[in-house]
């Protein structure tokens, strides 16, 4: 493992253990970067950006869909370098691989029509806007989607003709070099990427601080965006905050308790729960309350935990002791306040850090796991009468990320898609997220997009240019 710095791989730097969270083990070492290593990262961007946004167009999609070719032809390395390091089965972590090449591919070519437009106006005079990339970006990356939130950074940043820093997870760093590799060995001009480790407080403040970085973007908790997006506002920058959710399902009175049970559960367990649109509080009619516990239950019990690695599991280990702990004490907070243990509700006695499948029902308001992003394999399961009373609990939350909704009538779901506050909604499935269509959400769960047209958005500033002609 190592950082990456103005197109060199450096590892000779005081290192803190990567650990397998399936065995506990350590399997490697990650690199942390020196005050002088993160100014020579800036630097590098700096001289980066100004040849990179004036490359042509053909030739930077040219190194970037390349790029995207070798990360597809690598899929099986890749992925088994995240699930040794993350935890998630392979399978998942295959098709993240294969989901994020995807994702450049789409910036890439998406890049190459970034319009401006002329306006009509006084003979003289040519009124046009224009846009341009914004500049150096800093990104800061999470744990969870070792692949899919640093490429959503990169590629974005890059086909937009910026250059970027990144400080991908220290917990996940082996993914991140896998994907700077792919893009070294395309001819990406040294220092239009650039990745480093570190302590991440100390990291994030002194890229943000610094004049030439122009975007600060992120994708973590809300305290930590919270955080970073008043750093980033003291130095008037931009930033683009891809933070928590808590989201409601509302499984209404006419919806098929069974089907919603099915596509509930899929989505619940991927990843072990941690993706920040895990579907994480249940509300469903009372007159279907029991056919979907019981379907829940059941789908729930078919769910094979294990390591990764071995063939068949469906989840993994969660990510780290920090999490395990989490799921310990919300278990523990709901029980107290009067939940049931339908399925699961403890660690697995193995090593690794295993927790089974979760459903709790019952659970009052109160209990933490209602009110905090769980953020791992619990899914609490409640009644409602009224549907506006189950849209006024969806809706109490400072989150407001996804929510998915399940019913028959066409009337009933325009009613969840105005009334539900989340950036991100699915009717009568749980989607995930897709390369053609925004993701990204309101309230505290943060600003800006990722993925469509608007994803490049943030990585471009947009200049009126009145033009008098002499
Ligand atoms: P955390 O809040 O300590 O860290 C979240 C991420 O932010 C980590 O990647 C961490 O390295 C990074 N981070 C922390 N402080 C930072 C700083 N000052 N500057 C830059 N980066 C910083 O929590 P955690 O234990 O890693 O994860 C727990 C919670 O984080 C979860 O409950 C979940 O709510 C949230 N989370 C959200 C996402 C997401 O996709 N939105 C991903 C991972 C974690």
């Amino acid at each position: 493992m190592s950082l990456y710095i103005d197109g060199s791989f450096l590892s000779d730097r005081p290192t803190v253990p990567v650990l397998n969270p399936a065995t506990e083990e350590v399997i490697g070492q990650v690199p942390l970067a020196t005050p002088e290593d993160l100014d020579q990262a800036i630097a590098a961007a700096v001289r980066a950006f100004a040849t990179w946004r004036d490359t042509p167009i053909a030739e930077r999609t040219r190194i970037l869909l390349k790029a995207a070719d070798l990360l597809v032809s690598r899929a099986d390395h890749v992925a088994r370098v995240m699930t040794i390091e993350q935890g998630k089965p392979l399978a998942e972590a295959r098709s993240e691989v294969l989901r994020v090449a995807g994702a450049l591919r789409w910036d890439a070519e998406d890049a190459r029509r970034a319009y401006g437009r002329i306006i009509p106006s006084a003979g003289d005079t040519v009124l046009s806007v224009r846009h341009e990339p914004i500049g150096p970006v800093a990104a800061f990356t999470p744990w969870n989607f070792p692949a899919g939130s640093p490429m959503r950074k990169i590629a974005g940043a890059l086909s937009a003709g910026c250059s970027i820093v990144i400080k991908a997870s220290e917990e996940t760093p082996g993914t991140a070099v896998e994907l700077v590799r792919c893009f070294a060995e395309a001819g990406l001009p040294a220092g239009a990427l650039n990745l480093v480790f570190g302590d991440p407080a100390e990291v994030s403040r002194h890229l943000i601080a610094s004049p030439d970085i122009r975007l600060v973007a992120f994708t973590g908790s809300i305290p930590v965006g919270k955080l970073l997006a008043a750093q980033a506002g003291a130095a008037m920058k931009p930033s683009l905050m891809e933070l928590g959710g808590h989201a409601p399902v509302i499984v209404c009175e006419d919806a098929d308790p069974v089907l919603a049970a099915r596509k509930a559960v899929a989505a619940k367990f991927a990843n072990a729960g941690q993706v920040c649109t895990s579907p994480s509080r249940f509300l469903v009619h009372e007159s279907l309350y029991e056919r979907f516990v019981e379907e829940f239950r059941a789908q729930t019990s078919r769910v094979v935990v294990g390591d990764g690695l071995t063939e068949g599991v469906t989840m993994g280990p969660l990510a780290n002791e920090r999490r395990l702990k989490a799921m310990e004490e919300f278990v523990t907070d709901a029980v107290s306040k009067g939940a049931t243990i339908v399925a699961g509700g403890e660690r697995l006695d193995r090593p690794g850090y295993f927790f089974a499948p979760t459903v709790l029902t019952g659970v009052p308001g109160d209990a933490r796991v209602m009110r905090e992003e769980p953020f791992g394999p619990i899914a609490p399961i409640n009644s409602f009468t009224d549907l506006d009373d189950a849209l006024r609990i969806a809706n109490e939350l400072p989150y407001g990320l996804a929510a998915y909704g399940f019913t028959r009538s066409s009337k009933t779901a325009e009613k969840l898609i105005s009334g539900l506050e989340a950036g991100i909604l699915s009717i009568n499935h749980c989607g995930g997220s897709v390369h053609e269509a925004p993701s990204g959400g309101v309230k505290s769960s943060g600003y800006g997009k990722e993925g469509g047209p608007e994803g490049l958005e943030a990585y471009l500033i947009t200049k009126r240019v009145s033009h008098l002609l002499v």
